[in-house]
């Protein structure tokens, strides 16, 4: 790296002004940690200033699933800024985008799902979901049905209401979270189960049975919804044990709850379906999508409505008025032209069905190279996500001490040899979330990265 471009005027700005998300605030300012400007990107490949090019396997934050350098989107995105690059959405307006792209997601939603509400970021679109199933329930004369259950482990933002749905201590921690509408139950993360014993068939129906106590613990006139990712995500990147999505779905339907199934990581085709509810056969009342309706080149997000909570909400304007909920940039133009074309790119260039095979093709040759190091636990994944969890004894299935940062250590070795993956923020879990145009070459180069990584630290 070159000390001329380290130390100049972009770099000390970054450090003097830029408040980053998800950073230690202290180090930064302190310079004890650095910084990296990124500069260009093509295909799976970023670039930085310095001319330093990293092969990106977590594909931004999980949601170039497109890969970069796309001009079919940029190309959109330009034609749809000169030709219209703002109205809004309020009162009944659309724009052609948007109006396409509605049509779009619903030939690709599940069954039985047909509108669309459009945000900016999942978080946005998780705070209308809670709003939508509250609404709902308020119109059906049931005001006290009204608490969400999420899972330890989950993630599903960082605002009021979605840090408090999200799992994870670090989003709770100082923020007052989280806010006591919001419960939470077991994570179904076989490998961390607490009697391992259990076979994966118990462990689900051992998860289902914690939800119902909670449920009849709290009074299931109290309950509204349930929020889950098909596959946990950030709290590890956790394929759901066998029978895990059947069981809960029974609890649910039981005790009349809704199901919200947050979908930002795994909608539009990163399982190697194009919905995460069509691959675990989940029949949801809303769905969250994000990342990748776009692949990120521009920031949308959407609430999928199920056919049967909009015939309620229909029926609450027709008591009380318009709904009482908008955003100035709801269905943005420019975005909405984004996501028509990156779905079109989806299609044309099959990347779906790629994300599923190359995926599958990735996990088993993490699998061959590492299974059998003693201090990997578990090599785990599905479609185009993979995840190896870090043990220091794998009989006895000790973890490490956090304060080794045993997963941010060999993450940081393998951007020295190129490679970007990510150490999730709970465990000494390393993850990988490539663009689905990923090669079987380029899964063959993480592999040996994470390998020689993994072996230079352990
Ligand atoms: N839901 C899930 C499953 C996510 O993974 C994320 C972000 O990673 C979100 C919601 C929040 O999305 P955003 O960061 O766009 O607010």
């Amino acid at each position: 790296m070159s000390t001329e471009r380290t130390n100049d005027q972009l770099s000390q700005w970054d450090h003097d002004h830029f408040f980053h998300p998800s950073t230690h605030l202290g180090q930064f300012a302190r310079r004890e940690m650095g910084n990296r400007i990124i500069k260009g990107a093509n295909g799976v490949h970023i670039t930085d200033r310095e001319g330093r090019t990293s092969l990106d396997a977590f594909a931004g934050l999980y949601c170039v699933n497109v890969g970069y350098g796309r001009s079919e989107i940029s190309d959109a995105i330009a034609a749809q800024a000169k030709e219209l690059a703002y109205y809004h959405s309020y009162v009944g307006h659309g724009t052609e985008a948007s109006i396409t792209l509605s049509r779009m997601i619903a030939e690709r939603a599940p069954e039985g799902m047909n509108q669309v509400y459009y945000g900016l970021s999942g978080s946005d679109a998780n705070e209308t979901n809670v709003k939508l199933v509250w609404y709902y329930n308020n119109i059906l004369g049931r005001p006290q049905k009204k608490k969400i259950i999420s899972r330890w482990r989950s993630y599903h933002g960082s605002g009021l209401v979605t840090g408090s749905l999200t799992g994870l201590e670090l989003f709770h921690k100082k923020f007052d979270l989280p806010l006591s509408q919001v419960i939470h139950t077991e994570a179904p993360y076989y490998f961390r189960r607490d009697d391992r014993s259990m076979s994966e068939a118990e462990f689900s129906a051992d998860c289902a049975a914690k939800l119902e106590a909670l449920i009849e613990a709290e009074g299931a006139d109290t309950i509204a919804a349930f929020i889950g990712e098909p596959v946990l995500g950030t709290g590890g990147i956790v394929p759901p044990p066998a029978g895990y999505w059947e069981a809960i779905q029974k609890v649910l339907k039981k005790h009349d709850i809704l199901l919200i199934a947050d979908e930002v990581v795994t909608g539009f085709g990163r399982l190697g379906t194009m919905m995460g509810s069509d691959h675990y056969g989940l029949k949801p009342d809303l769905i969250t999508i994000a990342k990748g309706l776009t692949s990120a080149y521009a920031p949308l997000s959407g609430s999928i409505v199920s056919d049967r909570m909009w015939e309620v909400l229909e029926r609450g304007t027709d008591e009380f008025g318009p709904i009482g909920h908008g955003w100035t940039y709801s269905a943005h133009p420019i975005c909405a032209a984004a996501g028509v074309a990156n779905l079109k790119l989806l299609d044309s260039l099959d990347l779906v069905s790629n994300a599923g095979s190359v995926g599958q093709y990735l996990n088993e040759a993490m699998t061959t190279a590492l299974g059998a190091h003693a201090n990997v636990g578990e090599i785990r994944g599905e479609g185009m996500l993979c995840a190896v969890e870090l043990v220091s004894d794998r009989d006895d299935r000790v973890f490490f001490d956090a304060s080794e940062k045993v997963a941010p250590r060999i993450v940081a070795a393998m951007l020295e040899r190129g490679v970007i993956a990510r150490a999730m923020p709970q465990g000494d879990i390393i993850g990988f979330a490539p663009p689905f145009s990923l090669t079987r070459e380029q899964a063959d180069e993480i592999v040996g990265v994470t390998k020689a990584a993994l072996e230079s630290v352990l």
